[in-house]
């Protein structure tokens, strides 16, 4: 299989190309592009590991930087957004696993979808923004959609043990991130630093942070949505402490099916790479009795708005998704850089969707012209 990884520098990236290393031998696996963003020095060095034929980055000037850098071996620098595309659609992979951050991974996915070629989708924010659109691209070229997202890799494990019409609700469980528990006046100073620390998984910044928000679990709710064709208020999120429980669908006779597993993203992502294969995996075993007792709780939707506003903007649907979305965006790098407090993420997101008018069936252009307008406001 040839694979392109689309955000292979980070959190998710570099975890599939050391689950490629893992399956080498075992399973043939053919890194054929990869792409990052500023850090070019791992670019390179994962250029010179698993000799892919071409390799991009959004900047022109630091694509030329990589060229030179590379310029020993055989791989081809793209730069841009057709760049980007260019290594999705047209380097002739069998499958690309979509992992960058945010609405920026949103257009190449869509092409990769458009040139017939099998998704394994981490970057939720895809299905968030452009649900509609994307899913129906993914009907009329017959790809297959495999969900990275561990939640939605354990639905769709879960939903093999029945129809999708014997649904009764989907049980997304959430960790309820590091500040579990806390009320609003306890989260007033939190610092950067604090919410950076999540209890039991480590990935990219701004997943962690909307982590701690629960924005990632309202952004699941969505994506939930797409992926498993079901309402909104189907979508049950349910705080399950310790992350062994990775979600269940629970059917129309009250049975609940679980997938579970050591809180390791390399689950899903080997799944979807093997899929419908399940092969040996390194990662250790669940020991339930070293574990002792698996923690439930209701979330917490009044002290962690951004999961009532996801809800509510999914079922509004339209423009609204990406209208959250990227204000969220802002408000998460506003966080990051020390601009704003971290209740204040919430109260940006729920404003940004004040200000705005909702009509349904957007089109791509127009969706990518709502974030960039909330982009170019800035905080
Ligand atoms: P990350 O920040 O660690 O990595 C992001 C990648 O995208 C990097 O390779 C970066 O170079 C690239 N990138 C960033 N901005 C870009 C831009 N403007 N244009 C092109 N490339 C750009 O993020 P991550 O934690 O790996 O998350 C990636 C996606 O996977 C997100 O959508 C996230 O929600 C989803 N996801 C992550 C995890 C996890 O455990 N990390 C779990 C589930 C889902
Ligand atoms: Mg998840």
């Amino acid at each position: 299989m040839k694979l392109v990884i689309l955000g292979a520098t980070g959190s998710i990236g570099t975890q599939a190309l050391e689950v490629v290393e893992e399956l080498k031998g075992r399973y043939d696996i053919e890194v054929a592009g990869i792409s990052g963003n500023r850090n070019i020095k791992l670019l390179e060095e994962q250029i010179r590991k698993y000799r892919p034929k071409f390799a991009a980055v959004p900047e022109e000037a630091l694509a030329a930087e990589l060229q030179h850098l590379v310029a020993d071996t055989d791989c081809k620098i793209l730069s841009g957004q057709e760049g980007l595309c260019y290594l999705a659609a047209e380097t002739g992979a069998d499958m690309v696993l979509s992992a960058i951050v945010g609405f920026a991974g949103l257009v190449p996915t869509l092409r990769a979808v458009e040139a017939g070629i099998d998704i394994a989708l981490a970057n939720k924010e895809t299905l968030v923004t452009a649900g509609s659109i994307f899913t129906k691209a993914i009907a009329k070229n017959k790809v297959r959609l495999l969900p990275v997202d561990s939640e939605h890799c354990a639905i769709f494990q879960s939903l093999k043990a029945g129809k999708s019409q014997e649904i009764h609700k989907i049980l997304l469980t959430a960790s309820g991130g590091p500040f579990f528990g806390k009320k609003r006046e306890e989260l007033l100073h939190i610092t950067k630093a604090q919410a950076l620390k999540h209890p039991n998984w480590s990935m990219g910044a701004k997943i962690t942070i909307d982590s701690a928000t629960l924005m990632n679990k309202g952004l699941e709710v969505m994506e939930a949505k797409w992926l498993f064709d079901v309402e909104i208020d189907d979508i049950e999120v349910v705080v399950q402490r310790e992350s062994i429980i990775h979600s269940m669908v629970e059917f129309a006779d009250h049975s609940v099916i679980a997938q579970m597993s050591k809180p390791s993203m390399k689950h899903p992502i080997q799944y979807a790479f093997t899929y419908p294969d399940r092969l040996v995996a390194k990662e250790d075993r669940v020991d339930f009795a070293a574990l002792g007792k698996l923690t439930f709780y209701a979330p917490d939707e009044e002290t962690f708005r951004c999961l009532a506003l996801a809800k509510q903007a999914g079922r509004q649907g339209g423009i609204m998704p990406t209208v959250l979305n990227a204000a969220n965006e802002v408000a998460v790098d506003g966080f990051l850089r020390d601009s704003i407090g971290f209740l204040e993420i919430a109260e940006r997101v729920e404003s940004e969707m004040a200000a705005w008018t909702n009509h349904q069936d957007p089109t791509l252009e127009e969706l990518i012209a709502i974030d960039g307008e909330i982009r170019s406001k800035g905080l």
